[in-house]
């Protein structure tokens, strides 16, 4: 397949994060380093949250996290088939079991209905989760208010993979305050609302928390004499307390990070213009487009429609290669979870989670990033209309 002329998602990198690399580059530091705790303080104070630990990836910071949660064998932890498979292997890297709970037809995020219902079986089996994974899809906050109630009423922590919603909000309040979580993972993956080459970050409210990640991001050593088992050595000294890893991040790559979220406000103004347009473009065309919630403003990710079921001709297959063979990068998320050889070797089939797979047999992510033009999108939109509205 050729590279597409208008890719689905793309970074915008401009001179001055270029030059805030550079300067990286010539002082003592390249790892860890003043620009890590600079980006944590700058992405935690911008969320509203007092705790931000940076590591090497998004996948890194959902790890720690259930490992700072003490998910572990025997532990059941829940998630949703419309992610990336992230979400669910960071429970399996700690030997947990995982399961899912179908997604709401309408936001494509978690039903709370499903989660309710679910949560009401498992309390009778005696097998409820010790930890939920709500994906805020897209880029639009889940329903956490409603699934905080459940939380403390069936006993469950939350970590919100929030991977795509940095800079969304939830009534009022910034997906990354922890609010209604123990924790918040955001990833700075390049096709993510801002990137730091590959990275993440792991938000939290509680201290025990951040600390425990702080220990785990960097082989589980610590050198606050504080936190040790027996008394220093001496200054050299330090001690590993647990078996953690090393998902440093770079000073090289929050230099990047710091000089990209002076720009957040603006990237995410641009993709919400950019989802209006095409709202209004596709108006009348035989495609559902994304919902507009009252008490929330999604950070605009993806934009993701799906095409009418009820018109047999409009085969995805055949639209999804109609558009890619006119140079627009359309993408499809996601393929569920639980249909992946992996997780279906783990004991899950097909109609298991009934909406998320009828939500993957329509759904087309359209091209949407902030230095998309006008005129490039109305071109996505027109090839678009050539092929489904005959
Ligand atoms: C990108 C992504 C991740 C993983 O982030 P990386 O930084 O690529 O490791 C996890 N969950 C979701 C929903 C994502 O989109």
């Amino acid at each position: 397949m050729t590279s597409p002329l208008i890719p689905y998602g793309r970074q915008e990198i401009s001179e001055d994060d270029i030059a805030a690399v550079v300067d990286v580059l010539r002082s003592d530091w390249l790892t860890q380093g003043p620009k890590v705790d600079a980006f944590e303080r700058a992405v935690a104070d911008r969320c509203g949250a007092p705790y931000a630990v940076a590591v090497n990836s998004g996948t890194s910071a959902l790890h720690i996290g259930c490992q700072a949660l003490d998910i572990g064998p025997g532990d059941l932890v829940w998630t949703v088939p419309n992610t990336f498979v992230a979400s669910g292997n960071c429970a399996r890297y700690c030997g947990a079991d995982i399961d899912f709970v179908d997604i709401d037809p309408e936001t494509y995020n978690l039903s709370v209905a499903d989660l309710r219902d679910k949560l009401v079986a498992a309390r009778s089996q005696r097998r409820l989760p010790k930890l939920l994974i709500p994906v805020h899809f897209a880029g639009m906050p889940c329903d956490m208010e409603e699934i905080s109630g459940l939380a403390l009423e069936f006993g469950f922590a939350i970590m919100e993979d929030a991977s795509h919603a940095l800079g969304a909000s939830y009534r009022g309040e910034p997906v990354g305050t922890c609010k209604w979580s123990d924790l918040t993972v955001f990833s700075f993956h390049p096709v993510k609302i801002i990137t730091t080459g590959e990275g993440g970050m792991v938000l939290t409210r509680r201290e025990d928390l951040a600390e425990r990640l702080r220990v785990l991001r960097s082989h589980g050593i610590t050198r606050d004499p504080a936190r040790m088992k027996t008394e220093s050595h001496g200054p050299w000294y330090y001690e590993q307390l647990e078996l953690g890893h090393n998902y440093r991040i770079t000073d090289i790559q929050c230099a990047l990070g710091l000089s990209q979220l002076t720009k957040l406000v603006d990237f995410v103004a641009r993709r919400c213009e950019l989802a209006q347009r095409y709202h209004r473009l596709l108006e009348g065309l035989p495609v559902k487009r994304p919902l507009w919630a009252a008490d929330r403003e999604s950070a605009w990710h993806l934009y993701v429609v799906q095409l009418d079921a009820t018109l047999a001709r409009l085969n995805r297959r055949a639209v999804f290669e109609h558009l890619r063979r006119n140079g627009i990068g359309v993408n499809v998320h996601y393929i569920p979870v639980h249909l992946q050889p992996y997780y279906r070797s783990l004991g899950f089939i097909p109609g298991q989670f009934p909406y998320a797979e009828r939500y993957y047999e329509a759904a087309l992510s359209l091209p949407l990033f902030p230095h998309m033009t006008d005129s490039e999108q109305d071109l996505v939109v027109n090839v678009l209309a050539g092929h489904v509205s005959l």
